[in-house]
């Protein structure tokens, strides 16, 4: 399996579009200019300048789909020409009070209604902050009691999300749930092993993340295919590295604690490997739905498969890249006959760019992608340039 057939990787680019592309990396790889970039842009966001179209023709382009449901499936029915099958995302941050989370409630539900009839959905997600406030999460996970009116309103998110979980399975979508930071997720964990209890009795329906740049998510990983054992459901798990590493180091740092995260880069890839090796010896407890960029994680799944002869379309393996980035992979992966997933997000402009922000403070901050996508798309328009000659 090899990633870097650039032909394959940017079939649904322009010229145009990979000469942006490549502007874009250039950009992300200069830390300096995407703090100055992300500060001026969040001032620009809070000032309510007209700036959409500047961000429309750059990076929106580049990692959102569209701004609305026709133009996002389009985009899902052109990577599905090329065997990519999506799962969409309205990437709008809702505002947190109860109406917002309810918007928040209804777009999930909406995005899912996409996928009755089209097969190029096959999953779905939603972040469960979004549907509930963070101080809540927060108290839950610290084990401290709710007030009563506190009681009602957890409740109720539990019933927004319940709402989500059910609708998927109604229409035969499969529901991944976001994975936050630390002093949340014992609260959002709860939550997600209590839905594949409910949800994944015959087959893994209901899929929780698991960051395996913290140091303790290999036993809960064993702990939760335990459980899954005892009380008869499939387990499934999106399988991460983690986002948040530099907001995880700086809380632990500040309360005194020990980081939660692995020392160094190196013990998080063993932690991950580990993972990946754990849940492949248990595809008939569970599914493994990996999220990353990193091609040796890629290579260590597609080559046990094919030492173990398992087809490449088994049910209980996916992969999964976001859109507009890792096109290399996605792309050579799909056209090998593997399962893949783009992550693709959409929704208005000017509300999409904290999302975009994130999006370039990750490519800043992941060394090795960025450069590996700028000489990718470099060879590409090499390749381009020299076969019109
Ligand atoms: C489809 C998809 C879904 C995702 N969903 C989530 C999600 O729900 N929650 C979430 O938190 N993230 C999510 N992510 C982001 C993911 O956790 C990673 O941040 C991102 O994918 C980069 O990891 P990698 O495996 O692609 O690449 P790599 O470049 O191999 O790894 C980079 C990652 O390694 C870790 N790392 C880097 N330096 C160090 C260090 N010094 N010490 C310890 N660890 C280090 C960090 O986690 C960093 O993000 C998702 C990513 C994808 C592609």
């Amino acid at each position: 399996m090899k990633f870097d057939n650039t032909q394959k990787a940017y079939q649904l680019k322009t010229d145009r579009d990979l000469q942006k592309a490549y502007y874009l990396f250039l950009l992300f790889s200069n830390e300096k200019l995407v703090s100055i970039g992300s500060f001026v842009t969040r001032l620009i966001l809070k000032m309510k300048l007209p700036v959409s179209y500047i961000f429309k023709i750059t990076f929106f382009s580049q990692f959102c789909a569209g701004l609305n449901k026709k133009e996002s499936l389009k985009a899902v029915d052109s990577l599905k020409s090329y065997k990519i099958l999506s799962y969409l995302h309205y990437a709008v941050e809702a505002v947190k009070t109860e109406k917002g989370m309810e918007i928040s409630k209804n777009n999930t539900l909406e995005t899912l209604s996409f996928s009755k009839e089209n097969k190029a959905l096959p999953f779905s997600v939603f972040k469960a902050t979004s549907l509930g406030p963070i101080k809540l999460f927060e108290k839950k996970s610290e084990g401290i009691s709710f007030t009563d009116s506190e009681r009602i309103e957890w409740e109720r998110i539990q019933l927004r999300i319940d709402a989500c979980c059910e609708a998927a399975k109604q229409i035969g979508v499969k529901m991944l749930i976001d994975a936050e930071e630390s002093w949340i997720q014992p609260a959002i964990d709860e939550i997600a092993e209590s839905l594949m209890e409910k949800y994944n009795k015959k087959t893994p329906v209901i899929y929780t993340t698991l960051q395996m740049y913290r140091k303790d998510r290999m036993i809960y990983m064993k702990n939760l295919y335990n459980k899954a054992t005892k009380r008869g459901f499939k387990v499934g798990i999106k399988l991460v590295r983690g986002a948040y590493i530099e907001k995880e180091n700086l809380k632990a740092y500040k309360l005194g604690k020990p980081s939660p995260i692995c020392e160094s880069k190196e013990l998080t890839d063993q932690n991950f490997n580990n993972a990946i090796d754990y849940m492949l010896s248990k595809l008939n407890i569970g599914s493994l739905f990996m999220g990353s960029h990193n091609e040796q994680s890629i290579l260590r799944v597609t080559e046990w498969m094919s030492q173990n002869k398992i087809s490449k379309k088994h049910p209980h393996i996916w992969f999964s890249q976001l859109y507009g980035m890792a096109d290399h992979i996605s792309f050579n992966l799909a056209s090998s006959g593997y399962q893949v997933v783009k992550y693709v997000p959409y929704g208005p402009v000017n509300e999409v760019i904290p999302y975009l922000i994130r999006r370039a403070e990750e490519n800043t901050s992941i060394r090795g992608q960025t450069p590996r996508e700028l000489s990718l798309i470099k060879k590409e328009l090499k390749r381009r340039r020299t076969r019109v000659l």
